[in-house]
């Protein structure tokens, strides 16, 4: 029998361990990771924002009513941000009144009232950063997680989102007279090797049967941005190695599907939650990769089985622009 002196051994074994591979440089910094299971029949559904804070204008809430038709037929188990949550700077601090009037107060529909995982952009880099990751905001509104980098643990799919802000050379270089709250992603250098790895890592570990990662800059896309070049030289060939399914975007403010000879995975941007019509586009060197462009405002939905993934696009007036899907082997190993 365990004696009060043993079992509280026991219990500070692994705190002990921690410490001493702290010390000795060992341990290695892992993602947050997030459980959220899939429904009783083994399905999960998830629509895609991005691009969207702007006090309800642009066509922001009117976005936001179909997703709440939408999310109430495909009884969504959650919402996935792209970022540039908050325009044009972010938020100012976790006081600032724009997480109501642009989050709290726009999606209000009964089947949006669902956690809200939330990937940071560029322009909300350009504020307080560290508001947005507050708790404070988690109390205020509990639907409400922003963190930089992190897992979401679904069974079926694991979902990575990646910080992808401080991969962009030009924010570093060329600011543009724009403040960019770097406080914890400096030495950028260490932030990224570091980044890397856990995504390498998390990837590696990962047993879901789908795997799909979300971030704010696009990899692939045929928008006014372009594909950002950092991402393809230091992201895009350890998501190809390790058999992601999905690319997940935002940045651009339209709808779209890329799909390469090159690459296995979808490229799917999501970044028509408030202003878009940009009116530009720009065409790869092979227009084929492009199955689907919308220069306007929408949002995505998906939906995953252990056997099928399911993508859809929707307008502004809640209809259907583009649908994707995939079936795997239910009994495949990998
Ligand atoms: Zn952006």
């Amino acid at each position: 029998m365990a004696t009060p002196l043993t079992s509280s051994l026991a219990t500070l074994a692994p705190l002990i361990l921690a410490a001493i591979m702290m010390c000795s440089g060992l341990a290695h910094a892992e993602l947050e990771r997030f459980e959220h299971s899939p429904k009783p029949d083994n399905s999960l559904s998830f629509l895609v924002v991005g691009d969207w804070g702007r006090k309800g204008l642009y066509n922001q809430t009117e976005v936001a009513v179909q997703m709440g038709i939408i999310g109430e037929m495909m009884d969504i188990d959650f919402v996935a941000s792209t970022g540039d949550n908050f325009y044009d700077n972010g938020l100012t601090g976790v006081d600032d009144p724009a997480f109501d009037e642009s989050f709290s107060k726009i999606y209000t529909a009964p089947s949006l009232q669902k956690q809200w995982y939330n990937v940071l952009g560029n322009h909300d880099y350009r504020g307080d950063v560290e508001a947005q990751l507050s708790p404070i905001l988690r109390a205020l509104d509990s639907r409400w997680l922003c963190s930089r980098s992190f897992i979401v643990n679904a069974e079926i799919v694991d979902i990575l989102f990646v910080d992808t802000n401080p991969f962009v050379d030009e924010y570093f270089t060329k600011p543009g007279g724009y403040n960019y709250d770097w406080r914890a992603v400096l030495p950028r250098e260490k932030y990224l090797s570091n980044l890397l790895k856990d995504v390498d890592s998390a990837l590696k570990e990962s047993r879901a049967k789908w795997k799909i990662v979300v971030g704010h800059h696009t990899i692939k896309t045929a928008g006014i941005h372009g594909n950002t070049e950092e991402l393809v030289k230091q992201l895009l060939p350890i998501l190809e190695e390790n058999n992601v399914d999905l690319y997940i975007n935002g940045h651009d403010h339209c709808l779209e599907h890329i799909s390469t000879a090159d690459s296995p995975i979808q490229f799917l941007t999501s970044g028509g939650g408030s202003k878009a019509w940009r009116g530009v586009m720009k065409w790869p060197a092979n227009p084929d990769e492009v199955k689907f462009y919308y220069d306007g405002q929408g949002f995505m939905s998906v939906k995953i089985t252990p056997a099928q993934v399911d993508v859809a696009f929707y307008d502004v007036s809640g209809s259907v622009l583009h649908t994707w899907s995939r079936t795997k082997e239910i009994f495949s190993i990998v």
